[in-house]
């Protein structure tokens, strides 16, 4: 499979402060790969340099080019949609307005009534919200909202920041059934940064495990659900 995006050695600072010292990874057009590693390691970083919103050395090649130090709307624009921690939906908007929002930058501008259906039909749940304020809704319909709304951009890479943070275990578990449905019917790319290793696992086909900012380990899902110095870390014995 083609790579669609590549790290190789990124560097990353907040302001002179270095937190990210080597890391490299890959996602295949269509593929799925996880980071893993402990609070602090740099997973969220990694997510911001690659989407632009933090200083970064290194190499950052999508799609064949090199965007490092590309402005996080050009970024967009290049196809990678950033669903951040904290979900990142407007809250004043409803869940329609922040569906459409997503889509602004569309020029397919017939196809985006069928995709708002389609995000309808894949979450449920925000069907009967969607002339709710955004800011309504509950924290498992927020972070689908902020799903759908990323997709809503028809990106090629979806970058996903602890889409289980803060839910409850069956809530989390909905959001990343539809999260895996999505890559299946859409074959958007995915690079997934999830503390519930269980359910990256259940997504993703590899993963890059960081520690203090740096790449120290990547294998495919089933390798690294087999070493004992993961399940130990991440998986709960
Ligand atoms: P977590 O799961 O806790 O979010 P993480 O692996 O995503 O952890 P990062 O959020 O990338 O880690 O943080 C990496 C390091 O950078 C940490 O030491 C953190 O304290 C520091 N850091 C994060 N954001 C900032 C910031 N805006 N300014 C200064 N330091 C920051």
């Amino acid at each position: 499979m083609m790579t669609l995006l590549e790290l190789k050695d990124v560097t990353a600072f907040y302001g002179p402060v270095q937190v990210l010292d080597g890391v490299s990874l890959s996602v295949p057009d269509g593929g799925a790969v996880g980071i893993l590693g402990a609070n602090g390691a740099g997973k969220t970083t990694t997510l911001r340099a690659i989407s632009g919103s933090v200083r970064a050395g290194g190499s950052i090649r999508f799609d064949g080019r090199d965007i490092r130090g590309t402005r996080p709307d050009r970024v967009a624009a290049l196809g990678i949609a950033h669903v951040p921690e904290g979900r990142g939906t407007l809250g004043d908007l409803t869940v329609r307005e922040n569906l459409r929002i997503g889509a602004y930058m569309r020029r397919d501008r017939k196809a985006i009534a069928p995709d708002i259906d389609y995000c309808l039909e894949l979450f449920p749940q925000l069907k009967n919200r969607i002339t709710s304020a955004a800011s309504a809704l509950s924290g498992g319909e927020q972070q689908m909202l902020a799903v759908a709304r990323a997709f809503m951009a028809k990106p090629r890479l979806l970058l996903l920041d602890e889409a289980s943070l803060g839910l409850a275990p069956s809530t989390a578990k909905n959001v990343y059934d539809a999260i895996r449905r999505l890559r299946e019917e859409s074959g958007i790319a995915m690079l997934v940064v999830e503390q519930n290793a269980n359910l990256a696992f259940e997504l993703v086909d590899s993963a890059t495990v960081l520690e203090t900012g740096r790449s120290v380990l990547t294998g495919t899902s089933t390798e690294l659900r087999d070493r004992d110095e993961i399940r130990r870390a991440y998986l709960g014995g």
